[in-house]
């Protein structure tokens, strides 16, 4: 019988990425089944109650371990929810090595190797530290790794905020970018956010190897140039394992009575008629946005369906659980949902995001380009409309709208806002010209190419499979 391979995990307290590794763990153990994971949360104030709901549908030889919470009062509050999250990481150290001493001096499978999300790459020093295989399981795109790799010398290279930098900026193996378009962490060089980034992405170079949330037919030149990047240090080990996506059937809200009434609403409606419109797990827009983008959707006369989020003049304030208590619907504009009877549909807070992608109804999705939603829309093959917020998901926009051409992105008035009228020109962009340029076309084959690296022989089951074929030939060796 083949010999087990223990495997560490560990996470952030962040949905997303926890959902993404969950997911990712389940698709090694599918094609590894002796393999044993166990999943090591950092957490704050207490684990999220939609990864709980994750957490049940788990196959026995996964298990998990939430480490003892880090109080969110402890936490500087001046600071953003990511930087917070990152503090949090940090403080939890401790825990996590003890949790790693305990299950390495386990007798009967000690860990073998750890897999860490980039935002808690700390915990690689721990891993040389008890002699592991590290591994970087990154949840966001190969763009966004090529970027951190190559940070410090970018920092070297260029002395003004990036912003400000004339020319664009040259991430190997992706199309130029503006340096205002680099995740919000880059944008103030003396800040908290920036040096902590910094450090993370110095510390790149002690994993072992990275396995990538993407696949070769959306991002198959910066695989190319990671694999050179890497090739002295980590001996080309960039596994590109993506598409990894919820499969639709195991989130927070399943069956609850909304998702079922949104999912008969779709059922009347024609195919791909309608535009969802979402920001993600924590995704807000100020007032004064929401305004534009509420008379935006009735102006345009398109279906639509919503997740609406109270206001908030912080667009990731939710992430950390501040919740505004009042009924959101409070903040559309005044008469909005009677005049929008039947042409649109207004969910609050969360929805079955993979199952409405996957109606036949809708035809477009108004996205914050949160990675996981980026790759949902793909592998649903649903055009998008770019509508960035904060972290990385400006480095995706442009890839998107850029580089692949299956997604819109509106303009940004001097106020940073983007008006009605900008929004009813991109809707009509996606949904009534997408044949006409080409939109709907490109985001067809490229749900193709997902399609294609998941079958048995794709290239990102064969990746998983040659990932865990080296631990096993790592394994025999120890
Ligand atoms: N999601 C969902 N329903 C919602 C909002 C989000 O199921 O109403 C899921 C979505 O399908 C995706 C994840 O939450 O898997 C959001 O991840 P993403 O990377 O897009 O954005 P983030 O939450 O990190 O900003």
């Amino acid at each position: 019988m083949a010999k087990t391979i223990h495997i560490a995990v560990i996470s952030i307290p962040a949905f997303s990425h926890q959902a993404s590794i969950i997911q990712f763990c389940k698709n090694l153990i599918h094609l590894h089944n002796h393999f044993h994971i166990t999943c090591i949360f950092p957490t704050i104030d207490s684990p999220l109650p939609s990864t709980l709901t994750l957490l049940k549908s788990l196959p026995p030889n996964i298990n998990y371990t939430f480490l003892p919470p880090i109080n969110k009062q402890n936490l500087p509050q001046h600071l953003s929810p990511a930087v917070q999250i990152q503090l949090a990481v940090s403080q939890s150290m401790p825990s996590f090595h003890n949790t790693i001493l305990s299950l390495s001096s386990s007798s009967t499978t000690p860990i073998l190797a750890l897999i860490s999300d980039p935002f808690a790459n700390e915990s690689l020093e721990i891993a040389k530290r008890f002699n592991l295989l590290s591994y970087i399981y990154f949840p966001p795109s190969a763009m966004t790794l090529s970027l951190f790799i190559h940070l410090p010398k970018l920092h070297e290279e260029v002395s003004c905020e990036y912003r400000d930098h004339k020319e664009a900026i040259q991430i190997p193996g992706c199309i130029p970018i503006h340096g205002n378009d680099l995740p919000e962490h880059f944008q103030h060089r003396s800040s908290l956010a920036y040096d902590l980034i910094l450090q993370r992405c110095k510390r790149l170079n002690l994993a072992d190897g990275f396995l990538v949330n993407s696949f070769m037919k959306m991002e198959e030149n910066t695989l190319e140039a990671l694999e050179e990047q890497n090739r002295e240090k980590h001996n080309g080990s960039v596994f590109f394992v993506g598409p990894i996506i919820q499969n639709g059937t195991n989130n927070e809200s399943k069956g609850s009575d909304s998702d079922l009434e949104c999912m008969k609403w779709l059922e009347n409606q024609i195919p791909n008629s309608v535009l969802y419109v979402s920001f993600g797990s924590g995704g807000t827009l100020s007032q004064e946005q929401l305004n534009e983008l509420a008379f935006g959707l009735e102006l345009s006369g398109q279906n639509f369906l919503w997740v609406l989020r109270a206001p908030s003049d912080t667009s990731n304030e939710a992430y950390l659980g501040v919740k505004n208590n009042d009924d959101p619907l409070n903040f559309l504009p005044k008469g909005f949902i009677e005049r929008t009877k039947g042409k649109g549909f207004v969910i609050v807070n969360w929805g079955p995001q993979t199952q409405i992608l996957s109606h036949i109804s809708v035809g477009g999705f108004l996205t914050h380009c949160g990675w996981n939603s980026v790759l949902e829309s793909v592998v649903l093959g649903v055009p998008m409309i770019a509508w960035p917020l904060f972290a990385e998901q400006k480095l995706n926009a442009v890839l998107l709208c850029d580089g692949l051409k299956v997604a819109i992105r509106p303009k940004i008035n001097e106020n940073g806002l983007v008006e009605r009228e900008e929004i009813v020109k991109v809707i009509k962009g996606v949904m009534l010209d997408g044949e006409e340029n080409g939109i709907r076309e490109r985001i067809g084959e490229l749900r193709d190419g997902a399609v294609d690296a998941l079958k048995d022989n794709g290239s990102s089951t064969r990746a998983i499979l040659e990932f865990g074929n080296c631990l096993k030939r790592f394994g025999r060796n120890i």
